[in-house]
């Protein structure tokens, strides 16, 4: 490549905002209900919302009560060629509609059934569409499976970093040394031994983690959410996400009735876990009803919000960002990301005051600047995620399809909250974007059934008589 072409390449590549990516927002902008078109909304603005895999390895071996997945899941082989060809396509078809960048969980079964090389080559070639992916596991992994995973034949990173969704709760069964636990408290040292495995891993080979906790909360352990919020705050977890149980997938794993619990119940949980207030209404995902999210900072023993939905200079300071900052900053090279924020602020010096008296209020919750300097600051996301009853979701996407409303108060919230989705899987045989609670509610069974025909688990030989 000649120096005019490289350097025509860079100034491409730093371009404060990237055309393809502001088109895929304009797109997803336009497409969303005019209820979540809010100054808070980061739809269309700051991302085109979260991406999952689907159909490819929908086998399990946990017996999770509830389990999303639908009854046939466990009679389909795990098959890495499968998964390869199918990821690619959907990633391809993502690329297409939601544009050049994204973060997409791996996810549709328990990745760590994949041979280690096909799960590597799988992020591989997700990585090549422009995603950011996150294995999205149980978490019961061997120390062994993640460095083969991790590294190459020469024992070196295959990434800078790697994301995983990790998912600990005791309505989980089937843990190696906890197959049946009894409370949230006995599953924290597996809680540990994973994020002791990726940080050692971190700490020798320098592949930097992001991992997300995940939490399915029922009435049963509901009351339990504070406690886990409180143990994890000093495991390296980045995010920790709480999902209110929803009457979707295997109707034999359905327990108690799940619906008790609400989103301010548990999340009053995670506040009392965190001990303060969690703003979560100054930056919308969507629909409130779907996701809340709180992001901010712990700063030694405090949790530190990085923006308050009271504070009316902090909402300025999001509407400007918003202004300048227009798209995402996904990229795999960091350096990238730095260049374009240097050009967009060399465009709008304007910015400049605004980004100091927002980090002046942030230190000043967070008790000054001698706490920012002295204590450690670990960056922590708390999310609630509310996925929706099958029986709603199942007639309000067949309203949505045909551009009609219900009378029924419920199937219509269900509507709204479908076209406002922000977690979203890609299916490029119909050419449609499904949003995660349609897939699993609707097509699911007759994926996974079809799978069973297509994948069918490998067939032991009866002992023949000597
Ligand atoms: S998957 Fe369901 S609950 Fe989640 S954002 Fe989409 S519509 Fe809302």
């Amino acid at each position: 490549m000649s120096l005019i072409t490289r350097v025509r390449d860079w100034e491409r590549r730093t371009r404060p905002t990237d055309p393809a990516i502001a088109a895929a927002m304009d797109r997803r902008w336009e497409g969303l209900p005019e209820h979540v078109k809010t100054p808070a909304q980061l739809l269309g603005r700051r991302t085109t919302g979260c991406e999952g895999t689907h159909g490819v390895f929908p086998a399990c071996d946990f017996a999770c009560k509830p389990c999303y997945h639908s009854a046939d899941a466990n009679k389909v082989r795990v098959d890495g060629e499968h998964t390869k060809t199918e990821v690619a396509k959907q990633m391809d078809f993502l690329h297409e509609q939601r544009g050049p960048q994204s973060h997409v969980q791996l996810i549709g079964g328990e990745v760590s059934l994949l041979e280690a090389e096909d799960h590597a080559a799988t992020i591989d070639l997700m990585r090549a569409r422009g995603r950011v992916p996150m294995s999205f596991s149980h978490g019961d992994v061997s120390d062994q499976y993640l460095r083969d995973v991790a590294l190459d034949s020469d024992g070196k990173k295959r990434w800078a970093d790697w994301s995983w969704a990790v998912h600990f709760d005791r309505t989980m069964f089937g843990r190696e040394g906890a197959k049946k636990p009894q409370s949230e408290r006995e599953l924290q040292p597996f809680r540990k031994k994973f994020m002791d495995m990726v940080e050692k891993l971190r700490e020798e080979t320098g592949l930097r983690h992001y991992v997300a906790h995940n939490m399915t909360v029922t009435p049963d352990n509901v009351a339990e959410v504070a406690e886990v919020v409180r143990d994890s705050k000093d495991l390296g977890f980045r995010m920790m996400s709480f999902q209110p149980a929803a009457y979707v997938g295997n109707e034999q794993r359905w327990t108690s009735d799940f619906r008790e619990v609400t989103d301010d119940s548990v999340w009053a949980e995670i506040e009392d876990g965190v001990g303060t207030r969690l703003p979560y209404k100054a930056l919308q995902f969507g629909d409130f009803r779907c996701n809340r999210v709180s992001w901010g900072a712990w700063v030694d023993d405090s949790y530190v919000p990085v923006l308050d939905e009271d504070d009316a200079d902090d909402l300025h300071a999001r509407d400007e960002f918003f202004r300048v900052f227009k798209g995402n900053y996904i990229s795999q090279d960091r350096s990238v990301i730095r260049w374009r924020v240097a050009r967009l602020v060399l465009r709008n010096p304007g910015i400049l005051p605004v980004a100091f008296g927002w980090f002046r209020r942030f230190a000043k919750r967070a008790g000054g600047l001698r706490a920012l300097r002295s204590g450690p600051v670990h960056p922590m996301t708390y999310v609630m995620h509310n996925f929706m009853d099958a029986r709603v979701v199942a007639p309000a996407w067949e309203l949505n399809k045909v551009g009609e409303v219900s009378d029924d108060v419920e199937i219509r919230a269900a509507q709204e909250r479908l076209a406002a989705c922000a977690y979203t899987m890609g299916h490029p045989e119909s050419n449609e974007l499904i949003p995660a609670c349609v897939q699993h509610s609707i097509l699911d069974p007759n994926e996974n059934r079809e799978l069973v025909s297509l994948l069918p688990m490998p067939t032991r030989r009866k002992p023949q008589p000597v």
